[in-house]
């Protein structure tokens, strides 16, 4: 199985990820290990694998792929700008609160 999710902004794609099943597990229990490939603009590349119960959903694994493919680009976000606090940063509003 391959998941596809496409983020379009007024018509032009500017995100893609291709999300494929590795295990292969169709009972709703079955904890399955995707692979997912993203690719974005300027031939921002970023991949990763995932653990996700088949029961759970399409939807739910999209989201769960997207929102680490966010963070990652937060992470790089925030490890640009090494010094000190930005106040519009999540990650650095984070660490503040730990
Ligand atoms: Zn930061």
């Amino acid at each position: 199985m391959t998941l596809n999710v496409s983020v379009d902004v007024n018509g032009a794609v500017i995100g893609s990820v291709e999300i494929t099943n590795q295990t292969g597990g169709t009972t709703a229990d079955s904890v399955n290990t995707y692979a997912w490939t993203y690719l974005g603009e300027g031939d921002r590349k970023l991949n990763g694998l995932i653990d996700h119960r088949y029961g759970d959903g399409a939807l739910v694994l999209a989201a769960n792929v997207v929102e680490r493919i966010a963070r990652r680009y937060q992470l790089v976000a925030h490890l640009d700008h090494t010094s000190g606090d930005v106040p519009s940063c999540p990650m650095c509003a984070e660490v503040a609160h730990v």
